[in-house]
This record gives C-alpha cells, structure tokens and sequence, in this order.
C-alpha cells in the first residue's frame, strides 16, 4: 500500500520538498498531496539573488547551508528541466562603499574561491569595468564580480517546479489546511489523515503548529520590492545582478524588466498592501546608480512575508516528539538559497525512511520549537 505524504506550503521548500518526493520516489511508494493557499508567499515576492559567498553574516551553519543551497541549484535546474526564464548564472557585483574594504573583501573572496567550486572565479572591478558590465549604470561603482551568482524568478520556479512534479504523480490542492489536536489534517473534504507531513509553511508556521500545542519562534517580516519597465535598447539580456553596500539590490532579470529590492519592514507583520513609501524608496535607491529611472516605469509592487527566527538562522528536522512530522523554515532574506536545498534534504529522508542528520546546517528544532 502507497504511504500517503502531505506537504503544506508550496513556497520554495514546500515545492521543492513535492518535488523531490515525485522525482526520487522510483519505487512509487508514496502518494504526495501540497497544500497551499498562496497568501502573501515570500518565494513569489522574492528579488531572486542567489550569492551568499560574500555576506557579513557569520553564522557557520547558515554558511555551510547557503553555501551548499546555491551549489545545489544546477542539479535542481536540470532535474526539473527549467529553463533560463527561471534560473539564470549571469554572476552578481558585490560592493563595498570604502576602497580598503573592497580589497578586504576581495581578499576575502580569493581564499573563499580555493574551496568553492560554485563560485566559478572572483574578479575586482573597477567603477569602469563595471560600468562596462552593466552599460544602463549612468554611476557604476567599483565591486567585486562572482562569477557563479545567480538569479532567479520565484514565481516562475515554484508554478514550473509544480508542473513537472505533477507529470510525476504530485496532486496540488489550492487551500488553506489546519491540524486537529489528534495530527490529522483538516481539508476542505473533512480530516484527512497522513502518513507523513512535511509543514513548510513560513511566515505562518507557528499558527499551523499552534493546534499541536507546539510554540513555534518565528516572527514575521514585510518585505517590498519594485518591478520597472526598462527599454530594451539599453538592456543586454544575460546582466549580472548589483548588489551595493547598504542600498537597494538591482536586478536586470531581462531585456524589459529590471527588480529593485527590497525593503526589510520589522513593523509590518502580516500586512500585503504595497506603499507609496517604499515605491519612493526604492526607486531613489535605485536612481543613485542610473539616474534616467523614473517612477511611471514601475510596473508592479511585489509584497511578501519573511520567516525570522531569534538568531536569524533557519531550521529544518524531524520533530523529535512525532518523528512524522518534518519542518522546515525561518529562512529569512536568503530563503531562495537555502530553501531549495531543505526541500530536498527533507524529501529524502522520507523516500530513504532516514532519521536525517543535518547538525552541520541547523541546530536542534528545540532552539526554535518549545
Ligand atoms: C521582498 C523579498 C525579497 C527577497 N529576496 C530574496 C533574495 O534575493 N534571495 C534569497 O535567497 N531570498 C530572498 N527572500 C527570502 C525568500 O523569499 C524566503 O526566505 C523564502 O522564499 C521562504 O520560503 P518558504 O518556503 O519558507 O515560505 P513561503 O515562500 O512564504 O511559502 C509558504 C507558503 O505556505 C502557505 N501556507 C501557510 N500556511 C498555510 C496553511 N495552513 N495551509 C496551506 N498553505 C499555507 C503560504 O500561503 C505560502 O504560500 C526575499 C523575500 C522577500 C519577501
């Protein structure tokens, strides 16, 4: 008899988790349903940069999980056969506002680069070169290029990734899900009960566990981002991403459309509406580095929630108490880097009936579960 798999969430880890479920499950074992109710996603409101090498942060086991995230990304892209509307390795521009930071940083980088494969190769740019690199600059700064950095369209992954999965047997329901006091899952058809649930539900995990009388850590995060119209003249498909020191990531995802991200609004909780404020902000950030930008070619506000734990670090597992149970989330603003990389580790454990050990990436579930 088929074990029956329930994932809730389909942001990046959910997906990814369905679909690694579908893709590695040859023996047709289990029968995979995700729940979603695509309310505020993160994934689908994400920038999309995947370069963690050159972060301030220091968190070891976010590094090793980041790090490992963003090399994981190529076998993900050819596994579910995406294409460059999803993922594109155009390399990304780090900079630093102070030249001896810069050369820090791109010291930094060369000793990262020996032990990176991912990182492809490391060059210090000045403003010129960069300039050259991203022509629609009108005030390019000096930085440092990393060849292997990506980009990536989170909704395009997360609607692709679902239909592949679905060719494979996955069956995605539209809707919100609860637990009962008992574990099952309560569905638009009544309690359905599960042999395995993975909960990779965000921002809102510490209400989908709050049944289970589980306190979950997690707090939520607003975040905004601007997509602007460009003229396709002056953008060469296949741009590196900019990411300036303390400003406004830029991103040209393609010929017409260039990301402007994203804010980081502590105060703003669950709340969806996109404002004028952070348009304006955006935009001025922006304009720093290509004055010719104007406010009628934003196209849309995107608007989503992050998941933030106490020590800013994600965390993912079997819950010690209900070994049935796997979680994963509290990824933050790196969320489209980690995040993949949990879907799968979670996946397999299931498919491999393994308890998983991941204490290299996370610590225990009861730093964030009480
Ligand atoms: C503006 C912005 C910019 C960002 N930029 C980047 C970036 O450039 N690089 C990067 O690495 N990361 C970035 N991030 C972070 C990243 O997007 C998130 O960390 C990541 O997408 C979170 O994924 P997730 O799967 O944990 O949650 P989500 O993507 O939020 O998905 C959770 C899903 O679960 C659903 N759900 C919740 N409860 C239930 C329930 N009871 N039943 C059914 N469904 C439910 C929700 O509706 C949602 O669809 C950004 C985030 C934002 C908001």
């Amino acid at each position: 008899m088929q074990k029956r798999v329930a994932v809730i969430g389909g942001g990046i880890i959910g997906a990814t988790a369905a679909f690694y479920l579908s893709y590695l499950d040859q023996s047709q074992s289990l029968s995979v349903t995700l729940f979603d109710d695509d309310l505020g996603q993160a994934t689908k409101a994400a920038s999309g940069i995947i370069s963690p090498w050159l972060s301030k942060r220091r968190n070891k086991r976010w590094y090793a999980l980041a790090k490992q995230g963003a090399a994981f990304y190529p076998k993900l892209i050819a596994d579910a056969k995406l294409g460059p509307n999803v993922y594109q390795q155009t390399g990304t521009i780090v900079t630093r506002k102070q030249p001896d930071d810069l050369e820090s940083l791109y010291q930094e980088a060369m000793i990262k680069l020996q032990h990176t494969p991912a990182m492809q190769d490391v060059e210090l740019l000045s403003a010129r070169e960069v300039g050259r690199r991203l022509p629609f600059l009108t005030n390019p700064p000096a930085g440092i290029f990393v060849k292997g950095g990506a980009k990536i369209d989170g909704r395009c992954f997360i609607e692709e990734l679902l239909k592949q999965a679905q060719k494979q047997r996955l069956i995605v329901r539209r809707q919100r899900v609860f637990f009962d006091k008992s574990g099952q899952i309560r569905t638009s058809m009544g309690l359905e009960k599960f042999d395995t649930i993975i909960v990779a539900t965000g921002a809102w995990m510490k209400g989908t566990l709050k049944p289970l009388n589980y306190l979950v850590k997690i707090r939520p995060q607003k975040g905004q981002l601007i997509d602007l119209a460009v003229n396709p003249l002056r953008y060469r498909s296949r741009l590196p991403v900019l990411m300036p020191e303390g400003s406004s990531d830029i991103i040209p995802f393609s010929q017409r459309k260039l990301v402007v991200g994203a804010t980081h609004e502590n105060d703003g909780g669950f709340d969806l509406k996109a404002t004028a404020k952070a348009q304006t902000l955006l935009l001025k950030n922006a304009q720093v580095f290509d004055n010719r930008l104007k406010a009628g070619q934003i196209m849309q506000t995107r608007v989503g929630t992050r998941a933030y734990t106490d020590d800013f670090a994600p965390f993912f597992g079997r819950l010690p108490s209900n070994p049935n149970i796997l979680l994963g989330g509290g990824l933050g603003s790196s969320g489209l880097t980690t995040g993949p990389i949990i879907g799968y580790l979670l996946a397999k454990a299931i498919v491999d009936e393994q308890w998983g050990h991941w204490e290299a990436f996370t610590r225990p579930l009861s730093n964030y579960i009480i």
